[in-house]
């Protein structure tokens, strides 16, 4: 079954690029925010939202890319740039919503797009990106900043992880990747604590087989990767029982851009077969 659903991902990426971003550089702020209202504007099954402004002004976008009108569709949420210096997370979020526009005929897409809403909000924290910085304006890790079992700082000191868990409420998300760059793994809850979650078994067979799409060896609970508190999927998992997943697409944060088309191919294999694999976990429950 794994094989197959490889197989089909795989095939997916023979057909040739015609039209779209291009991933042969990186992309500011303003660029970014430029392509998602032109994504929105020429594709019927692309909405664009303004989620808010950062700590210093910037407004922050998300998209919905979706073919179901039912109000009850499972949302499938994929986040980058948590890290300001991350940018190829920030890349391969871009990549997604140009994989999932441009092919939404190819029979795979068609019918994950009837089934899930994608929303992807490409740049988490802005200002982090803008000058480059993992943290946000305050100084702050976004990716510290939730609450999460046994955080001892304050949450929510960034108004841009406010935003994301704004977003949370309103959609109550059934699966997440929220992708970062400096290694390559697939992690999940607990980041905070080595007990297993009461959902091991599942985020076992969804990190395997992302990981497997991906071509990344590691895949494992983030705890075993390292400790950390106040993380997004830790946050996600807790209050909403989000299959909350990390995936970490490149071992440079930033790579020359010669290897983005990969970093970015790889990302896009990864989000199809989480998507793909949360079919399974439906029908296993
Ligand atoms: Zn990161």
């Amino acid at each position: 079954m794994i094989r197959l659903l490889l197989a089909a991902i795989g095939f997916l990426f023979w057909s040739p690029v015609t039209n779209g971003i291009q991933f042969n550089r990186y992309h500011d702020v303003s660029y970014i925010n430029r392509y998602l209202h032109q994504v929105a504007r020429h594709h019927p099954h692309v909405s664009i939202h303004r989620l808010g402004l950062s700590t210093e002004g910037r407004p922050i976008y998300y998209v919905l890319i979706t073919k179901s009108r039912a109000p009850d569709t499972p949302v499938i949420y994929v986040n980058g740039t948590h890290h300001g210096n991350e940018k190829a997370s920030t890349e391969a979020s871009l990549g997604a919503i140009d994989y999932l526009s441009r092919k939404h005929r190819n029979i795979i897409i068609d019918r994950l797009l009837k089934k899930y809403v994608f929303l992807v909000h490409p740049l988490v924290n802005p200002d982090g990106h803008a000058a480059n910085s993992r943290l946000g304006a305050n100084g702050i890790d976004p990716n510290r900043d939730y609450p999460t079992p046994f955080s001892r700082s304050e949450p929510f000191q960034l108004r841009e992880t406010k935003l994301v868990s704004s977003l949370m409420k309103k959609y109550r998300f059934k699966a997440s990747a929220a992708l970062h760059s400096g290694i390559e793994a697939v992690l999940w809850p607990w980041g905070s604590s080595k007990i297993a979650s009461n959902h091991a078994e599942v985020f076992l067979n969804l990190g395997r087989v992302v990981a497997q799409a991906m071509k990344v060896e590691k895949y494992q609970q983030s705890y075993h990767d390292y400790k950390t508190t106040g993380e997004f999927i830790d946050y996600a998992y807790k209050v909403y029982g989000t299959y909350a997943l990390t995936l970490e697409v490149s071992e440079e944060a930033s790579p020359s851009p010669e290897k983005l088309p990969l970093v970015v191919s790889r990302s896009v294999k990864g989000l199809i077969a989480l998507a793909y694999g949360l079919d399974r976990v439906e029908l296993s429950h």
